[in-house]
């Protein structure tokens, strides 16, 4: 039999375990995120305008080997045709991404470039942001990526992931130069080195830079029909309509004793043939 005195005492120290497990417990949901935390944490929303061409499916599989290897990471792609291809269907099923592929075949008025595909993904975010988010709480990045580029790995988890708001950063073979890059003075971007189209006051191509989805939730900005200001180059009006400067931007890989290394390249995957016949396609799937 327990004196009184024993069971006072049991009750003492079963009441200080569980003060002990709730403020512990009260700690952990206080907790503040640091940035690394969110920023580690972030979604990386990559849009994809694509086509028929023969080269496309090499071009797709490609992009997702590199994606599938990228975590929480939502792909978007946007058939430019009347509907969807099987083919394509397949390797973003057999990818394991999370994925949306729809069709929108360029509307009159667009230039053929992937121009209103890309503006048909940023109208699916905005009306649905759920839609692509899913269980995920976090931010998102949105990144556009042409299908026929090449990407290294590092520059979705070194550069994307970490963007607040527009961050920016150099690309090979771009603006028929070897490297398009933005001149870089205390952190901040100070003007670009380009080759091409020097009116641009975003003198960057379309796989150079990422935006924070919340720059893009909070404005209706496309890339539209047409960009005089770019001299028909998309990205400066686009980001120029979203409201930044260039004092906006987080530039990325610019420490150059660093590294030096160039992340995305603007490649193009060419076939040197002839306009393939039926019947030397031998039953295989080759587009056009
Ligand atoms: N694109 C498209 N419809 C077209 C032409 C291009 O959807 O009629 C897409 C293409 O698949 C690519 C992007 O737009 O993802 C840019 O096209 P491309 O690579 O041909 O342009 P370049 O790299 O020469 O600027
Ligand atoms: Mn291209």
């Amino acid at each position: 039999m327990m004196s009184v005195l024993q069971v006072y005492g049991m009750r003492v120290v079963c009441f200080t375990i569980c003060i002990v497990i709730v403020f512990k417990c009260a700690l952990y949901l206080i907790k503040p995120t640091s940035p690394q935390d969110s920023g580690s944490n972030r979604m990386i929303i990559v849009i994809t305008p694509t086509y028929k061409r023969i080269t496309r499916l090499a071009d797709i599989t490609r992009l997702a080997n590199t994606l599938s290897q990228v975590e929480n990471l939502h792909w978007i792609v946007i058939e430019d045709g009347e509907s969807t291809i099987p083919n394509v269907q397949n390797i973003l099923e057999r990818s394991e991404l999370l994925y949306t592929y729809v069709a929108h075949r360029t509307a009159s008025g667009y230039p053929a470039r992937g121009w209103y595909q890309r503006d048909m993904a940023l109208k699916l975010i905005r009306t649905n942001p759920s839609q692509i988010l899913g269980e995920h709480e976090g931010e998102a990045v949105i990144y556009f990526a042409d299908d026929d580029n090449s990407y290294d790995l590092r520059l979705f988890e070194d550069y994307i992931r970490n963007v607040k708001k527009l961050g920016l950063w150099a690309v090979g073979l771009a603006g028929g130069a070897a490297v398009e890059a933005p001149n870089v003075v205390n952190k901040k971007v100070t003007s670009f080195n380009f080759k091409w189209k020097s009116k641009r006051r975003f003198a960057v191509d379309m796989a150079g830079f990422a935006i924070n989805l919340d720059y893009i939730l909070n404005s209706s900005a496309v890339f539209g029909t047409e960009c005089k200001r770019g001299d028909g180059a998309p990205e400066t009006c686009l980001l120029e309509d979203l409201g930044f400067d260039l004092n906006d931007i987080e530039p990325f890989g610019y420490e150059k004793e660093k590294n030096n290394e160039i992340l995305v390249w603007h490649t193009k995957t060419s076939y040197s043939g002839m306009k393939v016949k039926e019947a030397e396609k031998f039953g295989y799937f080759v587009e056009p």
